[in-house]
């Protein structure tokens, strides 16, 4: 498989090297440049296939020869080593649960496999890669300790300060080793700017490969496909309508890439809160990004999805094709606290906020009718503990995962919004 760049299709490059790039020349991001269908084989066993076998199947298709088939086999079954089970929530109702990992998210599949292939590839070819990401709060965690411990591969997570929950900065800033924590004094897109400024015009001298590792690196994308195709082997039935909350848009992605390659889903809804970006491109047909608006469903506080230009290829720069498959609605935080009351409420359902806004978007889409939907939790709710517990009255018990770092102490490096300072950190670092 070649990867294409959304701003210069003649641009390819092999997987290796679109991984280890992460964006493309000029702010482009690497696209498979076909989607291979999977074959007539792998959907008469789907229904009883393990995730990890999933995740070979469709993953081998995207990675081809480039890990020799044992390691990418191993590879897989040590990504995929926690469960992704779909609950039902209430009639026809399911929730895909992405939150048994080691980080409590759904980004710790995306994160564990790119840091796994980059992992790969250093060793392989003996280099040193530093890795830069921008987090609005869980990407940071999931990435950190994807990578924690690898040889060769360094770790800078850029997160505004005062912007994430408490947990969620323990989990940023309590990981030593190779991972190292930059406070800036800004909001969530000025992270990613200074990242994507980085990418420009930092000078590495050759000394290291300097690579990122958000969603805008494929290599998180491609494994975001393979619960989508789990989510319908659990359910056993196809063409069912899946919600996917969502900000920066990588999630809602890899299922548009699990669609691509044929799998039937009746219709995707794309649930923001109330940074609305998406769901005005679709009313409007006109995307106009805005600055990013704080809520209680803090990891999708994005006003400019960074993924928005690959669904926008895709669906061929046409947003009425775009939303002949993605609806795309925008929710109030509080609509989100009255959706986690009332369904632990009614149903003894304990959602996150960020899944409320899932639940909220599927329920909107299928108003009423008898089809099954799906929505996608994307984390565990004592990840939001303040809010849960404000809104909701219950203290869920902390997964061991997240109890262990709460006792850590907070080591962070302060920075203004201003791309020198980061400059300086990472010569002063690295060079
Ligand atoms: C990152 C995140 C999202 C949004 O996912 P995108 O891929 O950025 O759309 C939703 N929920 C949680 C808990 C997240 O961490």
């Amino acid at each position: 498989m070649q990867y294409i760049s959304t701003k210069d299709k003649n641009l390819k490059v092999s997987f290796e090297e679109a991984v280890k790039r992460g964006l493309a020349p000029n702010r482009g991001l690497f696209m498979p440049e076909t989607y291979v269908k999977m074959p007539e084989e792998f959907w008469a066993n789907l229904f009883d296939m393990p995730l990890e076998e999933i995740g070979y199947q469709v993953g081998k298709q995207y990675v081809g020869d480039e890990i020799p088939d044992s390691d990418f086999k191993k590879l897989c079954s040590e990504v995929l080593n926690f469960d992704i089970p779909l609950v039902n929530v209430k009639d026809r109702i399911y929730s895909l649960e992405l939150f048994h990992g080691p980080t409590c998210a759904f980004k710790d599949v995306g994160a564990r496999f790119m840091a796994r292939c980059l992992g790969y590839f250093s060793s392989r070819n003996n280099e040193k890669t530093v890795i830069l990401v921008a987090t609005s709060g869980d990407t940071g965690s999931a990435v950190a300790n994807g990578f924690l411990g690898v040889d060769g591969v360094e770790v800078v997570i850029l997160y505004p300060s005062g912007k994430v929950s408490e947990i969620q900065e323990k989990q940023l800033t309590t990981n030593g080793k190779n991972i190292t924590a930059l406070e800036v004094n800004g909001v969530f897109d000025d992270c990613q700017r200074l990242v994507k400024t980085a990418f420009e015009k930092f000078d590495t001298q050759g000394k290291f490969k300097l690579t990122s590792a958000n969603s805008i690196n494929i290599a998180r994308l491609i494994p975001q496909s393979f619960y989508y195709y789990h989510a319908v082997a659990q359910l056993k039935t196809f063409d069912n309508v899946i919600c996917v909350p969502s900000g920066n848009f990588g999630n809602i992605t890899g299922g548009i890439f699990a669609w691509k390659s044929g799998l039937p889903v009746k219709h995707f809804v794309a649930a923001t809160n109330i940074n609305d970006t998406v769901p005005q491109y679709l009313a409007s047909g006109k995307y106009t990004p805005k600055p990013s608006v704080q809520t209680i469903s803090n990891a999708m506080d994005v006003g400019d999805p960074s993924n928005f230009e690959r669904l926008d290829m895709i669906f061929g720069h046409n947003s009425e094709n775009f939303g002949k498959t993605i609806s795309s609605y925008s929710f109030t935080d509080e609509q989100t606290r009255n959706k986690m009351r009332s369904t632990f409420e009614q149903y003894g359902y304990l959602l996150d906020p960020h899944g409320a806004v899932g639940m909220l978007g599927l329920e909107k889409y299928l108003n009423g009718s008898n089809i099954a939907g799906i929505f996608l939790e994307t984390a565990h709710p004592t990840k939001f503990l303040d809010t849960v517990k404000e809104t909701v009255g219950v203290s869920p018990a902390l997964p061991d995962a997240l109890k262990a770092c709460l006792n850590k102490q907070k080591v962070s490096v302060k920075i203004e919004n201003d791309y020198n300072e980061l400059k300086n950190f990472l010569q002063q670092r690295f060079l």
